[in-house]
């Protein structure tokens, strides 16, 4: 029930770790994390079911993973029980697209015959699953352009999302999209931890900047170690203005 995602240039595991004991109290039954391995280029993923303190212990404290730009989740099972199986990250069998997902994808039935005639196999009950091979066949389909490819899903899915997404050929990048699942962004301000931030809310992310952009439905971000850009629907650039959080937590 919680996503959280950096991309940056310190090591990103503890810091998905950190993020996620924020979103602790929004309830959830299983998490894991996925960071882009800067040494072997593919992408490391890690879940467990029950307590993030396992998932803390399974990883050394984030320590065991390698790589500076991850996503995270803690999961509140809606189809599917709580599970390592059914735990997100979720990912296309090459692992081509890895990501984490927040919401319920109310076709997912629909989709995974689709998707099944088209030759993929699923391995969990979640509606999630869909999703990351969903993207994985239109990334295929559409030269591995990953804003045609959101938003031909995005046409393509029914119900509420909220996701944060890696592409294995594009190591510098983290995307996020959402619809009627919240999602927002940031770039730090903080000198120690440089980079940006994707969260559910701003818990996570008011400990590195105070400025954040709310995703609006149907937008889709790419950040950059130090930038975020936005882009709507019509796959048209979007500029957006930063808010500031005024609240303390
Ligand atoms: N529907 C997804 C699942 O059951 C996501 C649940 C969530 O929002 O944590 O895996």
């Amino acid at each position: 029930c919680g996503i959280v995602g950096y991309n940056g240039t310190v090591q990103a595991a503890p810091l998905l770790l950190e993020g996620l004991s924020k979103l602790e109290y929004r309830g959830y039954d299983s998490a894991g994390l996925a960071v882009v391995n800067d040494k072997t280029g593919n992408i490391d993923i890690v879940k467990a079911k029950g307590r993030l303190k396992i998932l803390a212990e399974k990883t050394d404290d984030g320590r065991a993973m390698q790589g500076t730009i991850g996503i995270g989740h803690t999961r509140w099972a809606t189809h599917g029980e709580p599970s390592i199986a059914n735990a997100h990250p979720h990912y296309s069998d090459d692992r081509q697209v890895v990501l984490v997902h927040n919401g319920i994808i109310e076709n997912y039935v629909q989709l995974r015959e689709k998707l099944e005639k088209n030759g993929y196999t699923f391995y969990s009950e979640t509606d999630t699953e869909v999703a990351a091979k969903l993207i994985h066949y239109y990334y295929q389909k559409y030269d591995h352009n990953p804003i045609e490819t959101l938003c031909r899903m995005m046409y393509r899915v029914r119900g509420s999302y909220s996701l944060g997404i890696l592409f294995k050929d594009r190591p510098g990048e983290l995307y996020a999209v959402r619809k009627d699942s919240p999602l927002v962004v940031g770039v730090s301000e903080d000198e120690k931890h440089p980079g940006t931030f994707i969260a559910s809310d701003v818990t996570p992310i008011m400990k590195y900047t105070r400025h954040v952009y709310y995703l609006d439905n149907y937008e889709i971000a790419c950040l950059k170690s130090d930038s975020i850009d936005f882009w709507n629907i019509d796959r048209e650039h979007v500029e957006k203005e930063p808010v500031e959080v005024k609240w303390d937590t």
